[in-house]
């Protein structure tokens, strides 16, 4: 199995993320938590420095040198965003602080905007908190009720269930590319599908998709997508919303103020076009400019499939390795995942794992990962999650079982 791997390619790819070179409680820092953010390769660390040290400049208004050197840029990533998600144009791809500001936006801009009473918006009952709580909200205001699909016993969402929700009266279906407490991948052109059948609109959280898997908005046919910057080795406080025009035309400004205008009189104030309408005050301008080093970077791991192959392989081996432990079980053992390895074990709470983990280098994360509906739904408070990326080594795992298998023995002992 290991001699499969691309092994001198992984190890090319370690040396580009300083991080990985760092000690953590004495031990060489062994980086599991890569659903909530992965860690940055060299080049996007270089891009925000380089920014900071000899451009720094705010956007779009200015005319000099800097000014437009910096917003030369800054749209430079729009461009490489729209590519990165196959977007017919630019205008589409709207910069926002992540994916939880993305959803927001739909929610309360195309939601305050086109739902009535008696409307329905159709999530799961895998979604993170942030695609919950914004539908739940707006569905509060609107009189709108919100559906919820479940899922059976290996995290995959019951699409018999889906179709039973959907009627004339759902308006909207926003689901999980991929489940980040899970790792599941759902069956989202299948889901699009069904929901355009019946007149309603889709929006994708691609949170946990955009690292891993290749996202083709057109192919897809999805009216929304969002994902984060910072889940895609770029920097933190950068998201993207992607939108069909005419949905983005149709729809009012979501925050407002500077940037979001074309003029303003004291009486009356018209908007920018897209994607400025959206886009109101000073961006995360460093971080978007070192975003698109970070998207190229991914588009070179996922060319050739090695993101794919490699990160299949670590989940094939640590969940072999994983299901050997004692009392261990596995919370979602989907045969659509990413390397995402969420696990229980009999008698040890995942967050006396966690601390004791780390105290051995082991980063990982523990509790309800921001979907406590899935956990109940699951009977649990919480799992010990073990989320892997393209740096992460076979070697790593292996340490990291025999880790959590001592532990488990002094336990029962
Ligand atoms: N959706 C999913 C599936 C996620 O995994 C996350 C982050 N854990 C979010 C939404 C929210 O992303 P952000 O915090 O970057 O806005």
């Amino acid at each position: 199995m290991k001699a499969e791997s691309n092994i001198s390619k992984i190890d090319e790819i370690r040396k580009l993320f300083p991080i990985l070179r760092e000690k953590i409680n004495g031990h060489k820092l062994i980086y599991f938590d890569n659903a909530a953010t992965t860690q940055k390769p060299d080049m996007v660390i270089r891009v925000l420095d380089d920014y900071y040290r000899t451009y720094n400049s705010n956007i779009h208004r200015g005319i000099h040198y800097l000014a437009e050197k910096a917003t030369a840029k800054f749209e430079e990533t729009r461009e490489a965003t729209r590519e990165f998600i196959n977007a017919q144009e630019t205008e589409q791809i709207i910069f926002t602080t992540g994916t939880t500001d993305s959803i927001n936006l739909v929610a309360s801009s195309w939601g305050r905007a086109n739902l009535k009473q008696d409307d329905e918006v159709i999530i799961s009952v895998m979604e993170h908190h942030s695609n919950i709580v914004p539908w739940q909200l707006i569905c509060e205001e609107k009189g709108a009720k919100l559906q919820v699909i479940p899922v059976d016993e290996h995290g995959d969402l019951i699409i018999e269930a889906f179709e039973q929700l959907l009627s004339k009266k759902t308006k909207l279906v926003s689901i999980a590319h991929i489940s980040n407490a899970l790792g599941v991948i759902n069956p989202v052109k299948e889901i699009i599908e069904k929901a355009h059948d019946v007149g309603a609109i889709v929006m994708l959280d691609g949170a946990q998709a955009a690292a891993h898997i290749n996202i083709d908005v057109q192919n897809l046919d999805c009216d929304f997508y969002a994902f984060s910057g910072h889940k895609v080795y770029g920097p933190t406080g950068t998201g993207i919303l992607y939108g069909k025009r005419d949905l983005l035309e149709s729809m009012p400004p979501y925050r407002s103020g500077g940037e979001m205008i074309s003029e303003v009189r004291l009486d009356k104030t018209t908007f920018n076009e897209l994607p400025y309408k959206f886009e109101a005050g000073t961006p995360n301008i460093a971080g978007f400019i070192a975003l698109k080093q970070a998207l190229e970077f991914v588009d070179k791991i996922k060319s050739g499939e090695l993101a794919t192959k490699h990160e299949e392989m670590l989940l094939q081996y640590g969940t072999r390795a994983l299901n050997k432990i004692p009392g261990l079980k596995i919370v979602g053992d989907s045969k659509n995942k990413i390397a995402v390895i969420s696990f229980v074990i009999k008698g040890l709470h995942h967050y006396d794992l966690g601390l004791m983990l780390d105290t051995r280098g082991v980063a990982l994360r523990t509790g309800h990962h921001c979907a406590q509906p899935l956990m109940k739904h699951f009977d649990i408070d919480g799992t010990t999650r073990a989320s892997f990326a393209i740096y992460n080594t076979f070697e790593e795992i292996d340490y990291f079982v025999k880790q959590l298998s001592n532990l488990v023995n002094k336990w029962k002992k």
